[in-house]
């Protein structure tokens, strides 16, 4: 059995987004947007059905204009986990959004220009126990705060630290503080000095990360970095592609550090002592895995060299030999399959097993 590392998580104030609880050590939550205008039901349903059962636990919405806002309430209808409102300078759409049951605004209070508006946004967002979350992006800083730092962590924590003042002036506290950036390090920073600054949730993120493999590896080290030293409550996996890949993303990142147990496909590179197709059989078991409940792990081994250790120390495995392979579960042998059954026969057997 693996020992498990345990991460010591830096203390946050607890925010309540709909029915789950942000910061104050509940568990990371996994968040993801839509792709698709916010005013077309169906498809957004579509894929808010799918990122729920990837694993994504909340949801944003883009609200551009009133038709986007008008459909948050039939959305709400419809799902199960919280909607977030994104509304970038329109109060009117921050004030409709509330309205039509959003569990929560992404808003900068910076932004909406007149104070009283903001004092209104702010006095409906207390009464309904609607929290806000900040949202500072390296490519939309203020000009004067570009003018005095460029686009460095300081002047990301400052621009937040602004919009946290106007909240705080209103004595509204159920806000959560992201400080996005495209580049790495910048991000990484950012947040290490956002953590000392507030004690508000975090949420994380590396904005315009890029396409899946770029982004998701820009994420892991930005997102991972900061995970691993205890910094943030919830994460998003920012990808040119479609949202369920950065569920999976995000997914992986937390079960990487032990802060989730979740289902581990571990596989061999493979070499050229394999004579089996290593490298498909491990990407339908991990297709198919998805769908298990962890925490669990399983091996996919190209052969008998380094197979039989990580098949002995995984819950169950394939190790291949000459056109086929040696079925584990439970760190013991069970059969010989030919090839061509070998992952249906291993999903088989822990079907079998989780019984
Ligand atoms: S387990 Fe076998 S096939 Fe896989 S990398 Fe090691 S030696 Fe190569």
């Amino acid at each position: 059995m693996k020992k498990q590392t345990v991460i010591r998580r830096k203390k946050t104030r607890a925010v309540k987004v709909g029915n789950l609880i942000l910061g104050d050590g509940q568990p990371l939550r996994i968040q993801s947007m839509t792709k698709v205008p916010t005013r077309d039901v169906s498809a957004v349903l579509e894929q808010i059905d799918r990122l729920v059962e990837a694993g994504c636990e909340i949801v944003r919405v883009a609200c551009p204009g009133e038709e986007d806002v008008k459909a948050l309430g039939k959305i709400k209808k419809k799902i199960s986990i919280p909607l977030v409102a994104d509304i970038h300078f329109n109060y009117r759409l921050a004030l409709m959004a509330i309205d039509e049951g959003a569990d929560k605004l992404r808003l900068n209070p910076g932004n909406i220009g007149d104070r009283d508006r903001v004092a209104e946004i702010v006095e409906k967002a207390k009464r309904h126990h609607i929290p806000i979350r900040i949202g500072v992006n390296s490519g939309s800083l203020e000009k004067d705060l570009m003018k005095k730092y460029g686009p460095t962590p300081e002047a990301l924590v400052e621009s937040a630290r602004r919009h946290v003042a106007i909240l705080e002036a209103l004595d509204f506290h159920e806000t959560v503080i992201s400080l996005k950036a495209a580049d790495v390090p910048t991000m990484i920073a950012a947040y290490r000095l956002a953590s000392q600054k507030f004690d508000y949730p975090l949420h994380l993120g590396v904005t315009e990360a890029g396409t899946l493999i770029r982004g998701s590896v820009y994420n892991a080290i930005g997102v991972g970095t900061l995970l691993q030293e205890g910094i943030g409550d919830t994460i998003r996996v920012s990808l040119t592609a479609d949202p369920v890949e950065e569920v999976k993303v995000a997914k992986m990142i937390l079960e990487s550090l032990d802060l989730r147990q979740g289902v581990r496909v571990i596989s061999c590179p493979t070499c050229g002592r394999s004579e089996i197709d290593t490298a498909k059989l491990a990407q339908e078991v991990e297709s198919r895995a998805m769908k298990l409940k962890g925490p669990l792990t399983i091996a996919v081994m190209g052969c008998a060299v380094n197979g039989p250790g990580e098949a002995q120390g995984a819950d169950f495995a394939i190790t291949g030999g000459q056109k086929k392979g040696m079925i584990y579960a439970a760190g013991k042998q069970e059969r010989v399959v030919d090839e061509k059954d070998l992952v249906n026969e291993l999903f088989k057997e822990i079907k079998k097993h989780k019984k």
